[in-house]
């Protein structure tokens, strides 16, 4: 099924000049870009954006962290989306992450590990809704 999903680059991949790579990523395996912007968000919205984790005790980095520079969000669109896109993200902690995947090449630590992506399509629908309404 043709699904969308919210993409994010995190701040650590754009400062690094990642973006163009990323997105050629997708390209290439199949995940058509349908939107694409650069933000800045309040840590107010990255509080607001990251809500599921509020009890979480990396809540509070969490949200300094989303907000601490430019980001890139996108829609993301094609087969199976949601699941397609973790898969080529990996693993939240880019120590476990498969080879090849975005995190094991560009991720810095499990806190600034490049990119963001939706965990369904419920959720994808919100989080793309919060960014581009
Ligand atoms: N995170 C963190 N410490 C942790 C777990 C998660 O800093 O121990 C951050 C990390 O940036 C992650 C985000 O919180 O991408 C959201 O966590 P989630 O479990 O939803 O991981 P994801 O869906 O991004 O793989
Ligand atoms: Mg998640």
């Amino acid at each position: 099924m043709t699904e969308q999903t919210l993409s994010i680059i995190k701040p650590d991949a754009v400062e690094r000049n990642l973006e163009n790579e990323i997105k050629l990523f997708f390209e290439n395996n199949n995940l058509k870009i349908v939107k694409s912007k650069k933000v800045k968000i309040s840590k107010d919205e990255a509080c607001q954006f990251y809500k599921v984790h509020q009890t979480k005790p990396f809540y509070n980095d969490l949200c300094n962290y989303l907000s601490s520079g430019p980001i890139i969000v996108m829609i993301l669109e094609g087969e199976n989306a949601v699941l397609h896109n973790r898969k080529l993200m990996g693993a939240t902690d880019p120590k476990k992450a498969e080879k090849g995947t975005l995190r094991e090449k560009y991720g810095i630590s499990i806190d600034k590990n490049s990119v963001h992506g939706s965990d369904s399509v419920e959720n994808g629908k919100i989080e793309i809704n919060f960014f581009f309404k």
